[in-house]
């Protein structure tokens, strides 16, 4: 299945930028030179409303959540920086985009997506029921759906193109792609930044399940790109819920995925077919837990 275009794929016009690239929630832009050529060094991420629930991105957009994930990695970005360099220039951008946007490094990624866990559960889950390994580590007997790891385990996979799935990769795999010493440096902060992210979440009732990050080659730097320990780029739990032994509630899309799923909606989600448009009130309650994540977490009013 193809994720279906939402209503705010469209580039925007911003003056002075080029459009370059549309991922399934961000829109990147070049920052035009005084000449009117794309600098190569820059780009202009800006964060879109758009939610992506199995596979499709759905064609009603939430309110403020691309604001809410802009701001909220930029305060992760903060609290990490003594941990890894990341890729932030400044928050000046154009008015229309303003709150969703961030001017950053221009970045070569690595074509990994950094993924670690801390809790077993989804793709990690089912890797361990099929033979006691995830990524080709060896985890503990007994484990169940939602069980806390020993620590956090590395477990990278593609970076599918738009529509495709990300496929699991092995670390031989990792090394083969972007050499010994950059995947020893890559798994090395992943998990080191989802466990200082637990540290800090732990403070605030939230578990942060498993992350995925991405990271650029600047020079001999690896720097922290694209967003960081979102809703969006992480699975996050309420702690006061969290019950190994079934599928723990989760933060953000628990509304959509629910009502998606159940009669009301009236969509089959074997059929292939674009889910239908999301009603006021699931709108509503998924913008409130996006905006309930970035209160908890950062300690701040959220206004838009
Ligand atoms: P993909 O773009 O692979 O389909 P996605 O749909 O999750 O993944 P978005 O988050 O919507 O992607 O778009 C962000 C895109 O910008 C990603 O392709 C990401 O790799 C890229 N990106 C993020 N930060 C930088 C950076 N500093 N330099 C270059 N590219 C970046
Ligand atoms: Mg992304």
């Amino acid at each position: 299945t193809s994720p279906q275009p939402g209503p705010a794929a469209l580039p925007l016009d911003l003056p002075g930028y080029a459009h370059v690239y549309s991922g399934k929630v961000r829109d990147l832009y070049a920052p035009l030179d005084p000449s009117g050529a794309p600098r190569d060094d820059q780009l202009l991420l800006v964060a879109s409303d758009r939610l992506s629930a199995f596979d499709f991105i759905l064609g009603t957009p939430i309110p403020d959540k691309g604001a809410v994930l802009t701001q909220l990695s930029l305060w992760w970005f903060e609290q990490l920086e003594d941990l890894v360099p990341n890729h932030v220039v400044s928050t000046e951008v154009p008015a229309e985009v303003a709150g969703r946007a961030v001017l950053v490094r221009r970045l070569e990624m690595l074509p990994v997506e950094c993924v670690a866990r801390a809790y077993l559960t989804g793709g990690g889950l089912r890797e361990y029921v099929a033979d006691g390994h995830v990524s080709g580590v060896r985890l503990p007997d007994g484990l169940v759906d939602g069980s806390r790891l020993p620590e956090p385990v590395f477990t990278p996979s593609t970076k599918a193109p738009v529509g495709e799935h990300d496929q699991p990769m092995s670390y031989a795999e990792v090394v083969a792609a972007v050499g010994e010493r950059t995947a020893q440096r890559a798994s090395d902060l992943t998990t080191r930044i989802l466990a200082r992210g637990n540290e800090i979440a732990a403070e605030r009732g939230i578990l942060i399940a498993d992350t995925k990050v991405e990271f650029g080659i600047d020079g001999d730097d690896l720097v922290l790109a694209d967003e960081v320990l979102t809703p969006d780029s992480s699975r996050f739990w309420p702690a006061d819920q969290w019950e190994p032994g079934h599928t723990q509630p989760s933060f953000d899309k628990e509304f959509v995925r629910e009502w998606l799923t159940s009669p009301a909606s009236g969509w089959d989600k074997a059929s292939g077919e674009a889910p239908p448009p999301l009603p006021d009130d699931v709108l509503e309650r998924t913008r409130a837990k996006y905006v309930e994540a970035y209160e908890r977490l950062t300690g701040r009013t959220f206004s838009s």
